[in-house]
């Protein structure tokens, strides 16, 4: 394998999670958290609205258009991404500061997130979260009960775009299982992408 230099060692600990809306990411990510506490999770910026039983601050920091312009103006945001509407980005001080502390870092975003991750740092491990089967994720989008009809459509489109571009991840995680799932998650996180 290559043998990494100074700062790319560290580098190498960040992990993106991607894959679908309604794979299950969040289950996984929440259940990874409770395997691991001591990884940093990034929590991102979105102009989304809260939904039921969301914390400010815990799941994501809900600000306004203005405040999201304002940081991606001011360079604080490692990637952003419109996705079905609303703007997403990942701040980047906390991460810049777990990676340089030697903390393994964990990113759960979209896939132009993601890209935009890939190309600044290289070394980041991406990992994509697939459905058992289309089917599943049909029903777990559905099922969700919380998004109007309009924008689960419109998700369901942007899922199968995601599906198909996880030839450019480096893993492919299966949700069948999501205790099993985190786990081979957790081995990933704590192996660094070497070749
Ligand atoms: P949701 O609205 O369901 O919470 O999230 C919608 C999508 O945005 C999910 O695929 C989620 O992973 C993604 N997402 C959440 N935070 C970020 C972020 O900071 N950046 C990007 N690019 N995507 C994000």
């Amino acid at each position: 394998g290559r043998e990494p230099g100074p700062g790319v060692a560290t580098r190498s600990r960040l992990t993106v999670v991607s894959g679908p809306s309604g794979v299950g990411k969040s289950s996984v990510v929440g259940e990874l958290r409770r395997l691991h506490p001591d990884l940093y999770f990034s929590v991102s910026v979105t102009t989304r609205a809260p939904r039921p039983g969301e914390i400010d601050g815990a799941h994501y920091h809900f600000v306004t258009r203005a405040e999201f312009d304002r940081m991606v103006e001011a360079g604080e945001l490692l990637e952003h991404a419109e996705f079905a509407g609303n703007h997403y980005g990942t701040p980047r001080a906390p991460v810049e500061a777990a990676l340089a502390s030697g903390k393994p870092a964990v990113l759960e975003i979209e896939l132009q997130g993601a890209r935009q991750v890939r190309a600044a740092m290289p070394l980041a491990q991406l990992v994509m979260l697939v459905p058992p089967s289309w089917d599943t994720l049909v029903s777990r989008l559905t099922g969700r009960g919380t998004e109007e009809e309009t924008v689960v459509a419109r998700r369901l489109a942007i899922a199968q775009e995601e599906l198909a571009a996880s030839t450019e991840f480096d893993a492919v995680v299966v949700n069948a299982d999501v205790r099993q799932a985190a786990t081979e998650l957790l081995t990933l996180v704590l192996t660094p992408s070497s070749d």
